[in-house]
């Protein structure tokens, strides 16, 4: 099946079974706005809690904050947002379709990295074992040209896009004849800026209002509570803040389902470290973090990472954590070594001494910083794309399943009367009274076995447990894993030891350690 086709079910599977609905769906949606449901939420409130606790519990020097998405307005002139928050948007004369400039090159960029794969992947079917990547990459023609290629496009955009050269992005786009998707025709207006945060008032009368913004990012929320974190909590360097909450950013190209949103939530981090210590742990959190995403067990193959050559003017290194989607490797996560640019601003704008009194050297000093930056929203979809999955059955059936790693499932455990008579349906509620103290456990006495397994497969669920008439008297249930469809009597009171720690966030914070 091709990947679009792909993404098409996925889109339509998480409105079917209560992952993602568009916002405001009665009146037909809100562009680039989504609601999460009742199996959504479950699986987004344990994504993060998985980054909660690997960040807040696992490191004894990182705190958590959460911070009001208003904030003073000289925050955002300060952080360089009000200025320098901009993208670079082209319209199609033909389709009046908006699109971003520098996306439009990028993914030009991917279409030669694309063909080069293309390549990669014939020779390897053709040579088989004896295929040596290195030695066909030096010397095959077509992979060379398309290298030269795209390495000449690259760094054409990165000098444009560091000097926000506007004519000279367009001139790229017709250079590389890139055409409209939608109209096919390269009839392109100039390259304009589009600032990207979102205006509001507050105060109750129109005199008395001042403009603020909805925060496009929750950082600037942990760098203006420096002070009173390292103050209050006697933090020492190096010492980190989480939080999760929500940013607004006016995307101009709103596509791909929950990948770019306009309202979204992230989830980050920043460290604060001495001069001089940045690009060193700036490399330890790259492989923190990348630690953190592989021991979901998706397969080190569908991760990557992206250096950037071209830097925010106040970072020294910058990398994107990539996960293969559907539609080509994505960034999920960046990690950014910030410098101490925007503290250095706040102490500018706000006339405040934001600075670390080093007891071990006896000077002052304003930090580094570390950030690790994650959407939880796309973290979101990436389990998605992986989990999900449509297996044929012996006797030609098909099943679609999650196979979401069990500690993310939004329910733990199906607990299922055979029948709904004979005093099963009692049993069944007596089980899950006790266990639902320990984990998402779901009740589910309507239709077939059958039907019931292919619902929870659906949906995710790890295990699934039938209480027959034997089970009035042997005290044991049949217990049926997801994956491999097995099943297996267990005695009752054994379930709880056996499924707690393989359905907790603990199973996946002690591969961490
Ligand atoms: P992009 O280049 O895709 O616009 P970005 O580099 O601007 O992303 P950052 O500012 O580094 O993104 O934000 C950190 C993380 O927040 C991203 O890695 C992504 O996971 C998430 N994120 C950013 N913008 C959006 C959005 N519009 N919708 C959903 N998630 C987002």
């Amino acid at each position: 099946m091709a990947q679009e086709d792909v993404f098409k079910k996925i889109v339509s599977h998480c409105k079917e079974y209560g992952f993602v609905f568009p916002s405001s769906d009665i009146y037909d949606g809100l562009g680039a706005v989504y609601d999460y449901g009742q199996n959504g939420v479950e699986l987004k409130n344990n994504i993060k809690q998985y980054w909660w606790q690997s960040m807040v519990l696992l490191h004894d020097n990182i705190v958590g904050l959460d911070s009001a998405v208003f904030m003073h307005p000289t925050v955002w002139k300060a952080s360089g947002h009000v200025d320098a928050f901009n993208d670079p948007l082209i319209d199609n004369r033909d389709s009046k379709k908006r699109y971003r400039a520098d996306v439009l090159i990028e993914d030009q960029i991917g279409k030669y990295e694309e063909k080069i794969e293309k390549e990669i992947a014939k020779a390897r079917k053709r040579f088989g074992e004896a295929f040596d990547e290195a030695q066909f990459r030096s010397t095959n023609p077509r992979v060379l040209e398309n290298e030269a290629k795209k390495t000449a496009l690259h760094e054409r955009f990165a000098k444009a896009m560091g000097a926000m050269d506007l004519a000279e992005l367009k001139q790229i786009i017709l250079d590389e004849e890139i055409a409209c998707p939608i109209s096919g025709t390269r009839n392109w207006t100039d390259v304009r800026q589009f600032n990207l945060m979102f205006k509001t008032e507050v105060g109750s009368t129109a005199d008395g209002a001042s403009t603020i913004y909805l925060r496009p990012e929750t950082a600037q929320g942990i760098f203006v509570n420096y002070l009173n974190v390292q103050k209050t909590g006697r933090m020492k360097l190096p010492f980190g803040i989480a939080q999760i909450g929500k940013a607004f950013r006016n995307e101009i190209v709103a596509r791909q389902f929950i990948f770019r949103m306009r309202e979204f939530e992230q989830m980050e981090m920043q460290y604060f470290v001495k001069p001089g210590t940045e690009l060193q742990w700036f490399e330890q959190w790259k492989q923190t973090r990348m630690a953190w995403h592989q021991a979901l067990g998706f397969g080190a193959e569908n991760y990557r990472f992206h250096d950037h050559e071209k830097l925010a003017h106040y970072a020294n290194a910058a990398s994107d954590v990539e996960f293969r989607m559907p539609f080509g490797f994505k960034e999920v996560e960046g990690i950014h070594s910030r410098t101490n640019f925007d503290l250095s601003q706040h102490a500018k704008y706000s006339g405040r001494k934001i600075e670390y009194f080093d007891p071990d050297t006896n000077e002052s000093y304003t930090p580094y910083v570390i950030e690790t930056s994650i959407g939880v929203d796309r973290m979101f979809l990436s389990v998605l794309c992986h989990a999900y999955q449509e297996e044929k059955l012996e006797g030609g059936d098909t099943r679609v399943v999650l196979k979401l790693p069990a500690a993310l499932a939004p329910t733990k455990l199906a607990i299922m009367p055979l029948v709904k008579k004979d005093g099963l349906p009692e049993k069944a509620r007596e089980i899950m009274d006790e266990l639902k103290f320990h984990f998402n456990c779901k009740y589910d006495e309507k239709d077939s076995i059958g039907k019931r397994y292919r619902r929870q497969d659906a949906v995710g669920t790890p295990f699934c447990i039938t209480i027959d008439h034997d089970t009035l008297t042997d005290g044991c249930v049949t217990l049926r894993d997801r994956d491999t469809m097995q099943q297996e009597r267990i005695p009752v009171s054994e379930l709880r030891t056996r499924l707690e720690d393989k359905v907790s966030i603990t199973s996946l914070l002690k591969k961490l350690c």
